[in-house]
């Protein structure tokens, strides 16, 4: 057991749990924040980031992360790069297991983020890695010369499809519907870009390939016409879900396993006193880096009101 009370613990280091932590020292709480065995979130997973504030000519993702982390790191926050297994909310200081390590604090910041979805179709899972991805900017320079396909039909998958242009010798859109729910800015980008094409109101319904992917089954949800497409290569990006698993029947969610804040007395308050949330574990709207980071900002803002108002700010114990 750490001894250790720490006035706030933050689990996740996205934009919303690093600008908590910001936020939360410069509040004079000792803060600690459990970063996860992978920290910086979703934005480590992309490559430039052109619509945060404050960059003009845009910013690498993973750069805008150790940014983030350095700043709060400078402000005193200790980050431990550790998995939050359990958490119990029925103690105070609520007692929170990570790694081998049981930590104490008075209260907590949920910005546990958010994870990619798959479309759980037979021989997704089993090809994730060979050549079934998830993250174009990771994985895209494997794909040189290959034939690939993006499954989605949001910015994220605007997103992919751009970045494997780069690489891929082409890559076909397929989407469920007869129009993308992207941003203007982004379709404009992928109808404008030669190798990118779109296969309209079509489901995957099979991933086909023994040791890699091969190709794709996929049926006409019009005409109910199936067929198989050869590919090398194949990019989900059908949104995300709320990395809430550890707090199901801890605090109120959704059914979607969003977790509800309250906008009552503190803003980012959840069901638990003491607890609150940000992030993209609690948005299921915007989703942005930004907004996630100001909604972190509410959040620690919420909990250091929230320590003050017990008088115990800045106190072991
Ligand atoms: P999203 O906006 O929720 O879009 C998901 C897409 O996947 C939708 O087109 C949806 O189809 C499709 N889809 C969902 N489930 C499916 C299934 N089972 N099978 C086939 N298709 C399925 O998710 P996102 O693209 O990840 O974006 C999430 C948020 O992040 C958005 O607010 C977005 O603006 C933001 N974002 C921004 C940027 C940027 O600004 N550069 C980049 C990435 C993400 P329907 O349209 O039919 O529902």
């Amino acid at each position: 057991m750490n001894e250790v009370i720490w006035d706030v613990a933050i689990v996740g280091s996205g934009p919303a749990g690093l600008t908590a932590a910001i936020y939360a020292t410069r509040g004079n709480a000792s803060t600690l924040i459990l970063a996860g065995e992978k920290w910086g979130g979703q934005l480590m997973l992309t490559t430039l980031v052109e619509n945060y504030p404050g960059f003009p000519e845009g910013i690498d993702g993973p750069d805008l992360m150790l940014a983030m982390r350095k700043q709060a790191e400078r402000l005193g926050a200790r980050i431990e790069e550790k998995n939050v297994t359990r958490i119990d909310f029925g103690k105070q200081p609520f007692e929170i297991d990570a790694g081998s390590e049981k930590y104490l604090a008075k209260s907590v910041i949920i910005a546990a983020g958010a994870s990619t979805l798959w479309l759980g179709v037979p021989g997704e899972k089993e090809l994730i890695g060979r050549g079934v991805s998830s993250c174009a900017p990771c994985d895209a320079p494997f794909f040189r010369d290959k034939k690939t396909a993006v499954i989605g039909g949001g910015d994220s998958a605007m997103e992919e499809a751009l970045v494997l242009a780069k690489y891929a010798s082409g890559v076909t859109i397929i989407h469920r519907r007869d129009a993308f729910r992207a941003s203007k800015v982004m379709q404009d980008k992928v109808f404008a870009n030669p190798k990118i094409k779109v296969i309209w109101n079509t489901e995957v319904t099979k991933i086909l390939g023994s040791q890699k992917v091969e190709g794709i089954q996929v049926k006409n949800n019009q005409t109910g016409r199936e067929e198989q497409m050869a590919l090398d290569g194949v990019f989900v990006a059908i949104g995300h879900r709320p990395e809430s698993e550890i707090f199901k029947g801890l605090v109120e969610m959704d059914e979607k396993g969003y977790i509800k804040s309250r906008y009552e007395e503190y803003h980012s308050a959840t069901s638990i006193p003491g607890v609150f949330v940000c992030g993209d574990v609690f948005d299921k709207q915007y989703k942005q880096a930004v907004t996630a980071a100001g909604s972190g900002c509410i959040a620690a803002m919420d909990a250091v009101s929230y320590l003050d108002n017990l008088g115990t700010v800045g106190q072991n114990g």
